[in-house]
């Protein structure tokens, strides 16, 4: 086993995995080490939605610089990720309808394919949608969701077939750094040598940076999905729906089930021992959700659910860059929307560590030190409360709310 490297990094998630594959194609000896398994953290638990829908652009950016590999994922990677066009629907009452009407125009000037949609033009894309309450929405009809598992396997198998060595059930217990300089890992196997080290650990990586002084403003948070069979008026894949006025997304399971997100979620749980099912109540929660947005599910049967964690950061968004002694980055505080940005952050942070800037994506507005220079990455546009609109005031003051 090598004890030297080019890089190593820490996490087997969908992100540690597709740094790995990038850093890999760039002819970088890499060592990823997972403590668990590939996929044991965040990225297991994700509901995998692709859309570029965003009120800022940095992350419309990172999405749409990833939407092309999703798409096309067997031939740019290798392998299958599970991609399936379902289209997505944003919906918004009145007092999000300018905001909605300026993000798509932004939406489209980055190049996405999406549009402002009518009532009842959302009613024509997607009967069942309740439209009532509804102003506007946005459309994409390309986007829709993927396998989190699959395409973590494949960056794994990808990153593999390149060079890496990745390796599972390896704990990292410390980092090797001077006052200035990372010199790689202690791990639960040995020490691994390295001038770069990549912290890509998510609702873990707060602790693992400490260990060099680096303070990661990051809360852990717990996230539930419940699942339903779809009813008999339905059976078939619908559109993916984020309904702002119902404080709900949705998106489809195959032709037979639905996926629901919905209310508040949990601050403060240990990562390693949160309850991942689902509490007794949030079956019949997400259910009243769901049928205010689409009643044909008003009498849905429950599939049970599961919960989920997000490393969540001040303002909702990732924290992609150096952070502490030169030689360590983080990839981390995806806060629950990372998945469907994998591609790009691994390939930004690739050209940053290699050719000294992102030319993918720029990812200054990601920088970790943004925080503690007051200056949180804030949309022009904001529906509320950093991006997680279906967390309404009321619901984010208690998960308990309900
Ligand atoms: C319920 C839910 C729904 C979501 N829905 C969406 C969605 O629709 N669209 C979207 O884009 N995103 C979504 N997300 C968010 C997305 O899934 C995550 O942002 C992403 O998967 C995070 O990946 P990661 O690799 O950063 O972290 P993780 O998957 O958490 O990986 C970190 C890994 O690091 C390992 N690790 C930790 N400490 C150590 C150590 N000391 N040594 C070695 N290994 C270590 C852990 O075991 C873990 O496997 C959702 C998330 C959840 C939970």
């Amino acid at each position: 086993m090598a004890t030297t490297a080019d890089v190593v990094v820490i996490g087997g998630g969908v992100i540690g995995t597709s740094l790995a594959y990038h850093l890999a194609k760039a002819k970088l000896r890499v060592v990823l080490l997972e403590k668990r398994h590939l996929a044991a953290g965040g990225t297991g638990k994700s509901t995998a939605v692709v859309r570029m829908h965003y009120d800022n652009e940095p992350e419309t950016r990172l999405a749409w610089a990833s939407f092309h590999t999703y798409v096309h994922f067997p031939e740019v990677v290798g392998g299958e990720c599970g991609f399936v066009r379902c289209g997505v629907l944003w919906l918004v009452g009145h007092d999000n309808a300018e905001k909605l009407r300026a993000n798509v125009a932004m939406h489209q000037r980055v190049g996405v394919n999406t549009r402002v949609v009518t009532p009842q033009e959302i009613r024509e894309i997607e009967p069942a949608c309740r439209v009532e309450r509804v102003a506007l929405g946005a459309y994409e009809p390309d986007s829709g969701y993927a396998d989190p598992l699959l395409t973590t396997f494949a960056f794994a198998t990808q990153a593999q077939r390149l060079g890496a060595d990745l390796r599972e059930g390896e704990l990292v217990t410390g980092l090797l750094a001077g006052t200035s300089v990372v010199r790689g890992v202690q791990t639960s196997h040995g020490t691994i040598e390295a001038p770069v080290v990549i912290n890509a650990a998510g609702c873990w990586a707060a602790p693992l940076a400490r260990m060099v002084g680096v303070e990661l403003p990051i809360t852990v948070q717990r996230n539930q999905v419940a699942l339903f069979r779809q009813p008999r008026e339905l059976l078939r894949r619908h559109c993916v729906v984020a309904d702002i006025t119902a404080g709900m997304y949705c998106r489809p399971e195959d032709t037979r089930a639905t996926m629901v997100g919905a209310g508040a979620g949990e601050d403060g749980v240990d990562p390693d021992a949160y309850n991942e099912a689902v509490d007794a109540d949030f079956p019949s929660f997400a259910r009243r959700k769901l049928s205010e947005c689409a009643p044909v599910f008003a009498h849905a049967v429950s599939r049970g659910g599961w919960s989920g964690i997000y490393d969540m950061t001040p303002d909702g968004k990732a924290m992609l860059g150096q952070a502490g002694p030169q030689g360590l980055y983080v990839a981390c505080g995806l806060s629950g929307t990372g998945f469907k940005k994998a591609p790009a952050i691994g390939q930004s942070l690739t050209e940053l560590i290699t050719l000294g800037r992102s030319t993918t994506v720029d990812l200054t507005p990601f920088r970790p030190s943004r925080f503690a220079e007051g200056q949180p990455l804030r949309g022009q546009h904001e529906y509320g409360d950093g991006g997680h609109f279906w967390q309404t005031p009321g619901e984010r003051s208690s998960s308990r709310s309900r």
